[in-house]
């Protein structure tokens, strides 16, 4: 019988370029969570800042490819580029990581146009924190049942909506999201307790939150008609 080898969970090795607010928290996360990451800024302060809470801390213009090579970054699984403000360094430096080789480059954007070249010259994952937390903010203030939103596509979200004395008591067999709304119930929260691919008779209870994916207008239709 072929012996089964039980996966070890593998620290993953992350670069920050750029120790802003965002690039900071994104070094100080993934070290908490114990993973190797190198901070990196050209600032000599950041690096000092940023030393206790990063593997490395390393001083170096990300714009200069030399210094990038010989730093090894082509090494790194991930590396995020973190630089706001000048949006020229921000480019360049996606384009040096990419040169080198670097298989998953985040980078944040600082508008719309910043965006639009990030996702052109090849960066895997373009964030907008700015823009995302404003909209997940204005969806949490139009509807007080909507707990968290996150954008999928243009036109399909994940939500999580608080169960409201509406459908207490009511299953996916009684509420027939799939056949009357098209939306899928991934999760049901209670609590601490998460019920993941929940049954087709397992109740809803007001309070709970539930966690739906769907296109936003049939979200929209489920979250008026039935909450
Ligand atoms: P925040 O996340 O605080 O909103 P921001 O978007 O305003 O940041 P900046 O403050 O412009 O971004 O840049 C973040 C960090 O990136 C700064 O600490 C800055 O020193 C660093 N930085 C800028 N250009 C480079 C570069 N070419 N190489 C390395 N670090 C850089």
């Amino acid at each position: 019988m072929a012996k089964r080898h039980r996966k070890q969970k593998q620290k993953r090795q992350f670069a920050v370029i750029g120790l802003g607010r965002f690039g900071g928290s994104v070094c100080r996360e993934l070290h908490s969570m114990g993973h190797e990451v190198m901070a990196i800024d050209m600032n000599r302060e950041k690096v000092e800042e940023y030393r206790p809470f990063s593997t490395h801390a390393m001083q170096a213009d990300s714009t200069d490819e030399r210094s990038l090579h010989s730093i090894g970054i082509r090494n790194f699984e991930h590396v995020v580029v973190a630089i706001g403000d000048n949006i020229q360094a921000s480019i360049l430096t996606t384009l040096v990581l990419k040169d080198e080789g670097v298989p998953h480059v985040w980078a944040k954007a600082q508008n719309h146009y910043h965006q639009k070249v990030l996702d052109k010259i090849g960066a895997d994952v373009v964030v907008h924190p700015e823009f995302d937390m404003g909209k997940r903010i204005a969806h949490n203030i139009v509807s007080d049942k909507v707990i968290d939103f996150i954008d999928l596509s243009d036109d399909y979200s994940m939500i999580e909506l608080r169960a409201t004395s509406a459908v207490d008591g009511e299953t996916l067999n009684t509420l027939h999201l799939r056949a009357d709304y098209g939306i899928t119930l991934i999760a049901i929260k209670d609590g601490q307790h998460m019920n993941v691919s929940p049954g087709p008779d397992e109740p809803i209870r007001e309070g709970n939150i539930l966690l739906v994916i769907g296109h936003n207008n049939d979200l929209e239709r489920f979250e008026e008609k039935v909450l």
